[in-house]
């Protein structure tokens, strides 16, 4: 595991959970690519040898079952080592997208070690392996295969340095450093594993951003829609100097977002950022960026709901008893234009007016939309036909994908499509950082 506040001068082994308590999983099955080179240690105390590569995993009243395995002792907890760089073990059902909508249950290829356990009586399953494994790994599921050298190398560092400062430490009580999902950052084992990113891994290993002696923080995010968010509109109020209001462009621009109007014209026009088209063709997007659909219109876009939906939408995610909205009113922005705070007015059911006010970039984007808006850097445009007392619906138009701090996918593709080297772009993004070889 890493060491919270140590920057490490080797390359450390990464913990990462893969089955979690909160996935209520009480049955596995494992298929071993290379028996001759795996082994098992069941309850940190006996080594066994495997003969069959399938392997079938319950929980049972007594601990942790397995198949076939005829041991007199319970047993409580198994890991299995991999002594070949190339072998692994393929194991499913693993749940990806973890507590969203679009969540679904694949397989996935793990190499070095798994450690099997009960935890508040459901399997857990971690993975332990180098980071640079990892970081390869990581690297295919956020980009395609055609992405240009400077970018995946950027993309890399970034991933090694959120990694290595382990700010959030989110899963630490259950004993391990990331999970493989969204949350963290997603892993799913060497499934996609490609040549390109094993030598992003290999031409950058052990490189990070350093500010003051410290990993920088870098989150990143799809695409800041034109200026980078900071860090203390996001998260909690420790400001960091690399982490700021800064336009995504070669030219500065000078905007002030936080104001109505001019967010009003930002959003309704398409300012030549690195994010943008005129940097890169939205339709070519695909072909770099993975997980991304085929429009990929994520610099401006626009989402519609009805005042059903919204009223709906409101009941369930802030318990209101609203039977109609009035309106949605920005009252703060932060300088991306991304949202603070939005009032919601409303009649509730015994027809008395109310309005409550939404705070957070990611709570604003829950609240207004079923799907989950792209960025809370928007603005309402209300559908009300003449002599309609209420407005029929909404419109929101939006810029940018995700909370847009730190580095902007989208935008350091553009600029290394467009001829910018790796550093160049690090630092564009975490001004005031220096890179450094740790190990
Ligand atoms: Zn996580
Ligand atoms: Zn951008």
């Amino acid at each position: 595991m890493l060491i919270p506040e140590v920057i490490p001068d080797k390359e450390p082994l990464l913990r990462v959970g893969i089955i979690l308590p909160e996935d209520k999983q009480n049955s596995l099955s494992l298929k071993i690519s290379d028996l001759h080179s795996t082994s098992i240690l069941i309850n940190n105390s006996q080594t066994v040898s495997v003969s069959d590569n399938k392997i079938e995993i319950s929980v049972n009243e007594t601990g942790i079952e397995l198949k076939g395995h005829r041991g007199v002792e319970p047993v409580t907890s198994l890991k299995f080592f991999q002594n070949s760089d190339t072998g692994y073990i393929l194991v499913e059902p693993v749940i990806a997208g973890r507590g969203f909508h679009w969540a679904k249950y694949i397989s996935v290829k793990l190499p070095y070690t798994l450690e099997i356990k009960i935890v508040d009586g459901s399997l857990v399953l971690i993975n332990e392996l180098p980071l640079e494994s990892y970081l390869a790994c990581v690297a295919t599921s956020e980009m395609g295969a055609e992405c240009p050298e400077a970018f995946i190398k950027a993309q890399t560092i970034i991933a090694r340095s959120w990694m290595l400062a382990n700010v959030e430490q989110k899963h630490i009580h259950l004993g391990f450093d990331v999970c493989n999902d969204d949350c963290c950052q997603r892993y799913h084992g060497i499934n996609n594993l490609t040549d390109q990113s094993k030598e992003g891994a290999l031409n950058t290993r052990g490189q990070v951003l350093i500010y003051n002696n410290e990993i920088c923080d870098t989150r990143y995010s799809k695409s800041c829609g034109g200026v980078m968010e900071k860090f203390e509109s996001l998260w909690e109020n420790k400001p960091l100097s690399y982490m700021q209001n800064i336009p995504d462009a070669k030219e500065n621009i000078c905007v002030d977002l936080t104001k109505e109007q001019e967010m009003k014209k930002w959003v309704n026009s398409v300012p030549r950022t690195f994010c943008s088209p005129h940097y890169i063709p939205e339709n070519q997007l695909k072909k770099y960026l993975g997980n991304v659909d085929e429009e990929g219109k994520y610099f401006r876009w626009t989402v519609e709901t009805s005042r059903q939906e919204l009223v709906e939408n409101i009941n369930e995610k802030l318990k209101l008893n609203a039977k109609t909205v009035l309106s949605l009113n920005p009252l703060k922005r932060a300088g991306s234009g991304r949202m603070l705070e939005l009032e919601i007015r409303y009649i509730d059911s015994n027809d008395n007016p109310k309005s409550v006010i939404i705070e957070k970039d990611y709570e604003i984007r829950r609240v207004l939309h079923k799907m989950f808006l792209f960025s809370s850097a928007i603005i309402i445009e209300e559908v009300k036909p003449e002599r309609s007392d209420y407005p029929e619906g909404f419109i929101f138009k939006g810029a940018g994908w995700g909370h847009g701090a730190g580095l902007c996918q989208i935008g350091a593709l553009g600029m290394a499509l467009n001829g910018y080297k790796t550093d160049e772009i690090v630092y564009h993004y975490y001004p005031g950082s220096k890179l450094k070889k740790i190990y």
